[in-house]
Order: C-alpha cells, then structure tokens, then sequence
C-alpha cells in the first residue's frame, strides 16, 4: 500500500546542511509519531541543528501556505516544488509556477510553560462560537492560560471543541506581537491597538484593530 503523505519525499532540503529531510515513524506508548527529520541526523558521523516538524504539522503548514481548508496532495504536488527548512525554523516554499512564499515559526511549543501574566488581553478575547469573552486561570500554580467562559456553562454530555481552544498566556503574547509586527509585545500598544481577538474552535483568531483593519492568524 502507498503511503499518500509520501509526497513530501524529495521536496525539503535542509537549509542548515543541504542534506534532504526523510520520514521517520517512532513508537511511543502505542502510539505512532511520523516526523519529518534532516537526514544529517541519522547518518553516523555527521550532526544537524534543524527543527524537526510532524508529519500533522507540515500538512497543516501547506494547507495554510496554499490557501486549503485541509491539506490536499494532489494541489501540494502541482504547486509547491520545494521546500527548504531554514536555520531559525521558517519554511521557504518555492512554487511549481515561479515564485517563493514564506512560512514564519513562532515556536510556539517553546513557550508552552513559560509563565507569563498579561492584564492587557482582559475583555479583549472572546469566542466566535459563543461570543463569550476569555478568562484568565493558573494551571497547576505554574503557568497561564485563557479559556472561553462559556465552556463552563456547557453540560458534560455538550462537546467543549464548540468552543474556542484554551489557549496558554505566552502563545496569545507571541501570536500578538506576530500579529503587530513586532519581536515582543509591548502591552500598552496592544490596548491601543487591538479591539477584539474572536478564536475559533479550530484555534484560529481574528484580530480587529482599532483603525478598523482585520487580520486572521491561523493555527497550525
Ligand atoms: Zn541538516
Ligand atoms: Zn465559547
């Protein structure tokens, strides 16, 4: 049986070494993780510091990059001809017709348990599904997340993925300083500018800004 996902074999090439990226599947208490590694990592006697990314990842990052609600292989194989892992993460994509398009990693899983605390975000954040605004709560005394009120009002036989995802403190600072172009989020600019985030249960966020401007960001 061919393995449909495959189609990433031959289209992405480390930009740390220049070595191409194969698939790796890993068995972990019953459970089957595919990745996507440098091939410098496997082969003895040579090393490689590029970022690894799942197979569910990367899928979701091309659907993202092409415009798809859901990553299709058929469009992947006709539009994208490459793929190039750069050193801080970012993905390069080289189109089949011309032309490049980048995809920025905000590292996100680097700051799940950073412990931050942002008062700016208050009255801010609100579900699409329910249009009810975000509360902030401390998980295991150690770090921060926001979650949809509205959860808590839902009965234990209603579905919570009706809601928009919790969503950890530091992910909403780095996903909105992206969102404002900026390194670090500078919490007096962020209540100026930002009127509203509505989250959607697929993780994905709308920014209204003050100046009537609207962007999206998507989850991957
Ligand atoms: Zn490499
Ligand atoms: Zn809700």
């Amino acid at each position: 049986m061919l393995n449909p996902t495959y189609c990433f074999t031959g289209k992405i090439t480390c930009g740390c070494c220049g070595m191409p990226f194969s698939r790796n599947t890993r068995i972990s208490k019953g459970r089957r993780y595919i990745q996507w590694v440098c091939r410098a990592k496997k082969e003895l006697g040579m090393h490689c510091s590029s970022v690894n990314f799942s197979e569910d990842t990367l899928e979701a990052i091309c659907a993202q990059v092409l415009g798809l609600p859901s990553f299709q292989e058929d469009i992947f194989m006709a539009q994208v001809a490459t793929i190039t892992v750069e050193q801080n993460g970012n993905l390069l994509f080289t189109m089949a017709g011309g032309g490049t398009r980048e995809w920025e990693n905000l590292h996100l899983s680097r700051y799940r348990h950073t412990t931050t605390v942002t008062d700016a975000f208050q009255d801010k954040v609100f579900c699409a599904a329910c249009g009810k605004p975000y509360h902030r709560v401390k998980c295991a005394k150690k770090w921060i997340y926001w979650y949809c009120i509205g959860k808590k009002r839902t009965g234990a036989d209603q579905d919570p993925s009706h809601h928009g995802p919790n969503i950890p403190d530091s992910h909403l600072r780095r996903i909105s300083a992206y969102m404002m172009g900026a390194e670090e989020l500078n919490d007096e600019g962020f209540k100026a500018q930002v009127e509203r985030i509505t989250v959607q249960p697929d993780g994905s966020m709308e920014y209204h800004f003050t100046d009537g401007r609207k962007a999206q960001w998507q989850k991957t």
